[in-house]
């Protein structure tokens, strides 16, 4: 008799191959090393090759490595699909995550137009065309059961988390997310997107906040216990996404923010 209780099987990606965009740090550094323990099999996708080299370095075993790529350059995401299907046979999992921030943060008043154009081409353009070449190639393959994700942000759910130019450029993926899940499901692949707020990374651009700064703010916002999210916190949903366990998940935005875009600020 089923007892009702049911535990996750310990390697939840085995024998899949994974792509994560952005892997050589922050988020895409913790999906990386959770991927990898899951039993995938893991190319790192970066521009920051020393570090990106020096994850796969650490992990150390041949179901892991480092490959340099402009998400913004067709070519190179072309080469870093093909290269990783050349060296371990297949793709199932194509983790968009790459992404970077205005440089000031900036108001859309003094935003200028190269800033936006560089947001849209590394956030938007570089989601797409990972979309698209994984696509393309899991279709051609006739991969079972594909997945496309991406990492947005909570400032699709919320204003003011963002400057207007990022969120634009995460507003794109929500474009995506919706419009592949519709167009891939009759090839058995899903499209899903995390969208994490209260993080403390290096994200390019940005200054390190001191954590204890951004968890009083939190707190004071009616952020769950007041807690910084990490980026194993957006890993982890990533990981869900990922398996097999969300198997009849697609299409969905899962905002990682400790309930933060759903309070009410008039109640507090
Ligand atoms: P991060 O700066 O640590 O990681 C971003 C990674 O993307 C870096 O390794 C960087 O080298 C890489 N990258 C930048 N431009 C690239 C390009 N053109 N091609 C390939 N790689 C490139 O920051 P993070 O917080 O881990 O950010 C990961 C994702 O999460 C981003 O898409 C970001 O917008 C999103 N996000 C972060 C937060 C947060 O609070 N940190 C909140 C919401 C969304």
């Amino acid at each position: 008799m089923d007892s009702g209780s049911s535990s996750a099987p310990s390697k939840r990606l085995e024998g899949k191959v994974a792509i994560i965009t952005g892997g050589a740090s922050g988020i895409g550094a913790a999906a990386v090393q959770l991927f990898h323990e899951n039993g995938a099999k893991v190319v790192i996708a970066d521009v920051q090759d020393k570090i990106g080299q020096a994850l796969a370095d650490k992990l150390g075993d041949s179901n892991v490595c480092y490959i340099h790529c402009d998400v913004s350059n067709e070519n190179d995401i072309i080469d870093l699909v093909d290269t990783t299907v050349t060296k371990y046979g297949k793709l199932d999992i194509m983790y968009n995550n790459a992404g970077i921030m205005d440089r000031n943060f900036g108001s859309i008043l003094d935003t200028p137009k190269s800033d936006l154009e560089r947001l849209l081409m590394i956030n938007t353009v570089g989601s797409f065309l990972g979309a698209k070449h994984a696509a393309k190639v899991m279709v051609r393959e006739k991969i079972n059961k594909g997945c496309i994700l991406f990492t947005a942000s909570a400032c699709t759910e919320i204003g003011g988390l963002g400057s207007p130019a990022y969120g634009v450029s995460k507003y794109g993926i929500l474009g995506l997310v919706k419009n592949l899940a519709a167009e891939l499901g009759q090839y058995g692949i899903r499209v899903n997107c995390v969208s994490p707020y209260g993080l403390v990374t290096g994200i390019s651009g940005i200054k390190v906040v001191d954590p204890a700064i951004i968890e009083a703010k939190l707190s004071e916002m009616g952020n769950l216990r007041g807690e910084v999210l990490k980026a194993e916190g957006i890993a982890n949903a990533a990981l869900y996404l990922a398996s097999d366990e969300a198997s009849y998940v697609s299409g969905q935005n899962l905002v990682v923010d400790g309930g933060f875009s759903s309070v009410n600020p008039t109640i507090m």
